[in-house]
């Protein structure tokens, strides 16, 4: 088994990003800045907010945090974000998902300036990643695209792991992980094939693959059955069994294989604040470009 070490990479890429935050803030005399908004008290959503608001700290971003009650409406959550729409500090806003009563996301997230939708779900960045051609165009625009299938390409590339003319399969639909990251992987040259929980033959599709990406929510659901020798496996999922944080592959079952794979914690995980991070940074540098246009 070869390790995919996540935690390593996002820790060279967040003092990157610590770099780059003072060299704005220098040339700007402005700080960079992210609004996050959490509705509820969910615990694993605590934990996630307070993970961003400590990486924003620790890159020198300033962070900007506001509290919601469960019960809030909808109206109440879009009035809030329209009120950081208008707010010159915030670059970037994040609404921290899944929303905890019958609110719509979808609709909250599209009250959301583009310019500030850090998590690239906004349909106008959505879309804009869906028409992008190619990995450099998604570059020299400073699109804004969701944070954790960005986490994956830059852990790909970082480990030296080719996707030009390879065979990905995605497992998993969302529009979180499984179909922004299906477009990037195209964007980057693979052939790629979505599946889902109605696809036939999963295993041997998945056989098929050099990159194998799985974004189900099932623990330990993708076993060395399911993958050939010399794969990568890039494993998103997040899962508790038996009181521990596993992913959606059975990282064991891996061990005496030729198989590079990420770990969880300590693979994908990271990658996603980190991608959070240097979103807040497009989202500063592009508004100021419009600012100054
Ligand atoms: P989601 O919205 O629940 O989507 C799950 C997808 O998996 C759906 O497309 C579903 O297919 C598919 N699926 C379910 N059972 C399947 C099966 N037996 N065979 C094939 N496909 C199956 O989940 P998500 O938001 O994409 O998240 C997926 C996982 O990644 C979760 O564990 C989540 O916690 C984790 N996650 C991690 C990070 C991170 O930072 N590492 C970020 C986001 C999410 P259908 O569409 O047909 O239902």
């Amino acid at each position: 088994m070869i390790l995919i070490d996540g935690k390593k990479i996002s820790d060279a890429a967040r003092a990157e990003i610590k770099e780059r935050t003072e060299k704005l803030k220098k040339e700007t005399g402005k700080t960079p800045g992210l609004a996050t908004i959490l509705v509820g008290d969910d615990p694993a959503s605590q934990t996630y907010i307070k993970s961003k608001i400590k990486a924003c700290e620790d890159a020198g971003i300033r962070s900007m945090h506001y509290s919601l009650p469960a019960s809030s409406s909808q109206e109440e959550i879009i009035a809030l974000i329209k009120k950081l729409n208008d707010t010159p500090d915030a670059d970037g806003i994040l609404l921290q998902l899944p929303l905890p009563g019958n609110q719509d996301a979808q609709d909250c997230i599209n009250a959301i300036s583009p310019l500030k939708d850090v998590d690239g779900l906004h349909p106008f960045n959505a879309g804009m990643l869906n028409l992008s051609k190619s990995w450099n165009e998604i570059i020299k625009k400073n699109l804004l695209v969701s944070c954790t299938p960005l986490g994956v390409i830059y852990l790909l590339q970082k480990s030296q792991i080719p996707m030009e003319g390879k065979t990905a399969v995605v497992i998993g639909r969302s529009n979180l992980v499984g179909k922004p990251l299906s477009m990037l992987l195209l964007a980057n040259n693979a052939t790629v094939i979505m599946a889902h929980s109605k696809t036939k033959n999963l295993k041997e599709i998945c056989k098929t693959a050099d990159i194998a990406v799985a974004a189900i929510g099932k623990p330990g659901f993708i076993t060395k059955d399911y993958v050939k020798d010399g794969a990568t496996v890039i494993d998103v999922g997040i899962n508790r069994a038996d009181g521990k944080l596993c992913g959606d592959a059975d990282f064991e079952s891996f061990k005496d294989t030729d198989v590079a794979i990420t770990p969880v914690p300590g693979g994908v995980g990271p990658m996603t604040i980190t991608m959070l991070l240097e979103n807040t940074l497009k989202a500063f540098e592009n508004r100021r470009s419009e600012i100054t246009k």
